[in-house]
């Protein structure tokens, strides 16, 4: 039977989210972000229809112009017939939906556009999270055709590196006046930024921010060997659609470069490997602490404080069990 307990026609919704139904796409983004029972039904579906859109992380702190580059990009690769997802991505507020980032992202311009879909996603929903519940969002996206996909996170934080890391490519997106070097380096998104974006370059001292983000580069050493990827340096004004066709140019670049090296397809691989451990993690987790699991976890934990065995062995005896 194709309609589930709840009465959602997963079937259906997914072939109206292939044909690219705005409607179908938003409600399945809303079951697999609200880990709802139907997400492994909804993630069976999906399946055959991952691995075309190009997903592009973009990172910075408030205020770089992140929202700005996201509607100017938005805007350019419309205008080259390409469909473009938005997700915006809060994972420091505990607030879901559409209302509070809404405001925030500013994409009025494209909103009646039928080749744009865009959607907010903040922390609460799924168990694992926002690192659970965005790598799903994206296959809905993707199986909705879109060309690329566009993620934009609100900080330089570790939680910025991780919803990044879920990218094929990553955009770091830096401002004169935002000190953002140095606090990109502190959280790792130095290391992980494919592209460095230098918006506001119609302010003083962007100049210098590319100096500095030279030096830091030149600091790192991982791009000396032969055939690295060496992270280019764009300086945009945002804010004016400058040099957002040099960004589409260098989202090109990088592309070609991960098809040519087989990254993409590294790349694709250690991100469904985490997600793969992560969700089996979670499941043993689940059982161990499950109906039967706890008597026997209790069990054990009473024979280890009674030194009738160590944790070690308790815990391998508890595994093969499950
Ligand atoms: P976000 O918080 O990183 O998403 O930044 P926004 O896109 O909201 O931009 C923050 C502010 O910077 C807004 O007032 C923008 O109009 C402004 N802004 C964006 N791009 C530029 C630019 O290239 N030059 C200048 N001078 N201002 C910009």
């Amino acid at each position: 039977m194709a309609v589930s307990r709840r009465g959602t026609d997963v079937a259906d919704l997914v072939r109206r989210t292939v044909e690219a139904e705005p409607r179908a796409v938003a409600r399945l983004i809303s079951l697999v972000e609200n880990d709802s029972p139907v997400l492994r039904e909804v993630a069976a579906a999906l399946a055959p229809y991952g691995g075309q859109a190009q997903v592009v992380g973009l990172t910075g702190s408030p205020g770089v112009g992140k929202s700005t580059s996201t509607n100017a990009l938005v805007t350019s690769l419309r205008a080259a017939g390409k469909r473009v997802g938005v997700l915006a991505v809060d994972p420091s507020s505990p607030f879901s939906g559409g209302a509070l980032l809404g405001d925030r992202v500013r994409m009025q311009d494209h909103a009646t556009d039928p080749g744009v879909f865009i959607r907010s996603m903040a922390s609460r929903g799924q168990l694992g999270g926002l690192s659970a519940a965005v790598p799903q969002a994206l296959r809905v996206l993707d199986a909705a055709g879109c060309d690329i996909v566009l993620v934009e996170t609100v900080g330089v934080g570790q939680a910025e590196v991780e919803i990044a890391s879920l990218a094929d490519t990553t955009l770091l997106v830096v401002a004169p006046g935002f000190g953002d070097g140095i606090q990109a380096a502190k959280a790792g998104i130095i290391e992980i930024a494919d592209i460095f974006v230098v918006n506001k370059a119609d302010r003083d001292g962007a100049d210098q921010v590319v100096r500095d983000l030279r030096y830091m580069q030149s600091l790192g050493g991982r791009h000396s060997t032969a055939g690295a990827w060496r992270p280019p340096i764009v300086k945009t004004v945002a804010a004016r659609a400058e040099g957002v066709d040099d960004v589409i140019a260098a989202l090109d670049k990088h592309r070609s470069w991960m098809d040519e090296h087989g990254e993409l397809a590294r790349r694709r691989r250690v991100r469904a490997a985490a997600e793969i451990e992560a969700i089996a993690l979670g499941t043993v987790k689940l059982r161990l602490g499950g109906v039967h699991g706890s008597a026997a976890l209790d069990a054990a934990a009473a024979r280890v404080v009674d030194g009738d065995t160590d944790p070690y062995t308790a815990a391998d005896e508890l595994v093969a069990r499950l």
